[in-house]
């Protein structure tokens, strides 16, 4: 039985529902902390370690909890890493969640350099939604930020995902002194295309940034600056906000731009998420270092589903405030675990 066809009260009774009032329904599930890139915001020069083969997720083990979550009341779910599609065979995994939940909004976030060729057959499993995260234009600085000379495949993939009609929305990390002298192109290709370009403040995430006080651009600073090269447009109410994203419009424009602000302006109030490590891990909060090892309980074959799905829901109730746990901090630090598997 499906979420939409269950009455009003057994999906209240299931639901993700927390502490706070909020409910979740969207998923990021981390399929990978592999990365074929080197981004120095998130690879550390004096070696990572990576999760031990065993500990990763198997595809089998996100489906299991993909389909509880979907009784639960999720309807989105973003498939991250590390880099997707450095995992062998992630179109399976694709394909294997659509078959079972066609009408599930299943997204990906990528870096876009190892899916050439790849845009149609995800449009054709019925992929709609695909995140590219790109921080220059510049081949020489896209290898400096990101340790590899593959700037020509990120714009392939870009190209073949709006040919395939796939909705595609660029993430930039906002670095001051490493892309802001960039910002009239990230305008104009908004302005050109017909693609979200969304301002990602860098956070200082785990023991391995590069995070300093003079790299950070607020997302104020580059909507200053970008008013004055192009005229932004308040959208119509519901358009206004994509998730933790602002939007604007862009007179005359294809696209839009956006702000993810989770350091200067926080969305927690808001949030409707839970994230799913590599390893397994639940994590309720991006900035919460509590998880709870869903992978040890998938592995015992003497726990149910009603199991797992009592000990999300539970977890879930004591979903914190990440801002209030941001502000005691006393380390200038998001998380300890690294973005490659938390996943974003
Ligand atoms: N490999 C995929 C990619 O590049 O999109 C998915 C994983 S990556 C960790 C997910 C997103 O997190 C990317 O958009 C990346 O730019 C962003 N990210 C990583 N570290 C960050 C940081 N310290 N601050 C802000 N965004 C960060």
């Amino acid at each position: 039985m499906t979420h939409t066809t269950l009455s009003a009260e057994t999906k209240a009774s299931l639901a993700l529902t927390d502490n706070h009032g909020r409910t979740v329904n969207y998923l990021r599930v981390s399929i990978t902390d592999r990365c074929n890139l080197r981004c120095m915001y998130c690879w550390s020069a004096d070696g990572m370690q990576f999760i031990p083969h065993d500990n990763i997720i198997t595809y089998e083990e996100i489906a299991r909890l993909v389909d509880l979550s979907v009784e639960m009341g999720v309807s989105k779910v973003r498939l991250t890493g590390g880099e997707p599609f450095a995992r062998r065979n992630c179109l399976d995994l694709i394909e294997m969640l659509l078959k079972k939940h066609p009408d599930l909004d299943l997204r990906l976030t990528t870096n876009a350099t190892l899916m050439n060729g790849k845009a149609k057959a995800l449009a054709d499993l019925g992929v709609r939604h695909i995140n590219i995260s790109l921080d220059t234009f510049e081949r020489k600085k896209f290898q400096s930020i990101t340790g590899r000379d593959m700037l020509r495949s990120v714009t392939r993939s870009i190209d073949e995902c709006l040919a395939s009609g796939l909705k595609v929305k660029i993430n930039t990390v906002a670095l001051k002194g490493v892309n802001n002298d960039e910002l009239p192109v990230f305008v104009n290709f908004a302005k050109n295309n017909p693609v979200d370009v969304r301002f990602i403040e860098f956070m200082p995430m785990g023991s391995c940034s590069t995070w300093n006080e003079s790299n950070f651009w607020s997302a104020d600073d580059i909507f200053e600056e970008a008013s004055k090269l192009a005229v932004l447009t308040k959208l119509e109410k519901g358009e206004r906000r994509s998730g933790p994203a602002k939007l604007f419009g862009i007179e005359g424009g294809k696209g839009r731009l956006g702000f993810i602000t989770p350091m200067s302006n926080h969305f927690c109030s808001s949030c409707n998420r839970l994230r799913i490590t590599a390893n397994g891990m639940l994590r309720t909060c991006l900035f919460s270092d509590s998880e709870i090892d869903l992978r040890t309980m998938l592995r015992n074959t003497s726990i149910t589903d009603a199991d797992i799905a009592n000990v999300m829901r539970e977890a879930n109730v004591g979903k914190p405030l990440g801002v209030e746990l941001l502000k005691a901090k006393k380390q200038n630090e998001v998380a300890l675990k690294r973005m490659n598997a938390i996943g974003g």
